[in-house]
């Protein structure tokens, strides 16, 4: 058994008036329960636990993943939990200073993006696929794989830029057959 008895029934403007002891936020919900004590539980950081009668415990039923040992399910007073959140702070600050002390690896791939601009170039010129791969081959320190996908991108931006072009010419030869027949049409009725 438990050294702590929970509360059974939390008032609802409890609800309202609470601030998350974990992240702070206001925006708490009373879970009620038929057969176990209410729990408060924070929509924004997703903690939810029991309230001791007395107020001055609380039960951890869900914490954040990174609270997990120090929290869940164990009984602490507001004390305990804001000691353990300042000290998970502190680890976690180190922890990014320890991260940012290495060179983060760039996202962007400046070799890559030369790739696809070369690949759509050559399709642009219309070389074919065969083409394309032996050159990107030849040039680029690319996997199989990165240069199949290149090449197939190449491929799709090229055709969509032909249908582009082909509404184009659709659209103005349906303009200039309009203005054909209409003129056609004032000459007939002149003569
Ligand atoms: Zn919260």
């Amino acid at each position: 058994m438990s050294a702590f008895t929970s509360l059974k029934h939390f008032p609802d403007e409890w609800g309202k008036r609470a601030r998350c002891p974990v992240c702070q936020h206001a925006s708490m919900q009373i879970m009620r329960f038929d057969s176990a004590p209410d729990q408060m539980r924070c929509q924004y950081c997703g903690v939810s636990f029991e309230i001791e009668e007395n107020g001055q415990h609380l039960f951890f039923v869900d914490t954040p993943l990174n609270l997990e040992n120090e929290l869940r399910r164990r009984w602490v007073t507001r004390n305990q939990l804001s000691s353990v959140i300042e000290n998970k702070k502190i680890e976690t600050a180190s922890q990014n200073s320890a991260l940012e002390a290495k060179p983060a690896p760039s996202r962007a791939n400046p070799l890559r993006a030369d790739a696809v601009k070369k690949a759509r170039t050559l399709v642009e010129l219309g070389n074919s696929a065969e083409v394309i791969r032996q050159s990107l081959t030849d040039t680029m320190n690319l996997t199989d794989f990165a240069i199949e996908e290149i090449i197939s991108d190449a491929i799709g931006v090229h055709k969509m830029k032909m249908k582009k072009r082909f509404q184009k010419i659709t659209v103005i030869s349906a303009v200039a057959l309009t203005l054909v027949i209409t003129l056609l049409f004032f000459l007939t009725r002149l003569f």
